[in-house]
């Protein structure tokens, strides 16, 4: 029981921190998938948690997931059922955090646990679709200050890399 605790929380800890830092702020910096499937006019609940077949969408659920996935790999020997029950409640909050779509509130006695817990609420993950620089951490709310210094930094990384490919262009 306890092993199967301290699986699920690495898995969504360390999932989270990957898809993240790998995955979620650098596709907002050099990518635009991500910003097109879920950041673009309002979509319907359903393409927000990834039960439609639009492989757009697909392709960024799964890569959003695909950390949680190399997670669950090395966790697995240690204990599978909370390696699943891991998986399950990642996939669980996806559909929790895009219920604002559908008019959800989260009572306050829930929003005050997971204030506690540092757990995402719908109304916290809705002001990161609402704007892109703020509300990082698509599980866990300490992810978002450190997520958005690395979103400053990579930012800056692309307008200097841009910035000395022109001056390359120009000296040719
Ligand atoms: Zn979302
Ligand atoms: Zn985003």
């Amino acid at each position: 029981m306890i092993e199967a605790s301290i699986a699920a929380c690495l898995l969504l800890f360390l999932g989270d921190f990957l898809s993240t830092f790998c995955y979620h702020v650098p596709e907002h910096v050099f990518g635009s998938l991500h910003l097109k499937t879920h950041h673009t006019s309002k979509q319907t609940f359903r393409h927000y948690a990834i039960l439609t077949v639009n492989a757009q969408v697909l392709l960024d659920g799964i890569l959003g997931a695909l950390p949680y996935l190399l997670i669950a790999v090395p966790l697995w020997s240690y204990s599978p059922i909370g390696t699943v029950l891991g998986l399950l409640l990642g996939q669980l909050h996806v559909w929790w955090r895009h219920a604002c779509v559908m008019n959800w509130q989260t009572p306050k006695i829930v929003a005050g646990l997971c204030h506690i817990l540092f757990i995402t609420t719908p109304e916290q993950h809705w002001l990161h679709h609402q704007k892109t620089t703020v509300g990082f951490g698509d599980i866990f709310t300490f992810f978002d200050a450190p997520a958005r210094s690395w979103f400053r930094f990579l930012r800056l990384l692309r307008f200097q890399v841009r910035a000395s490919g022109q001056k390359m262009a120009v000296r040719l």
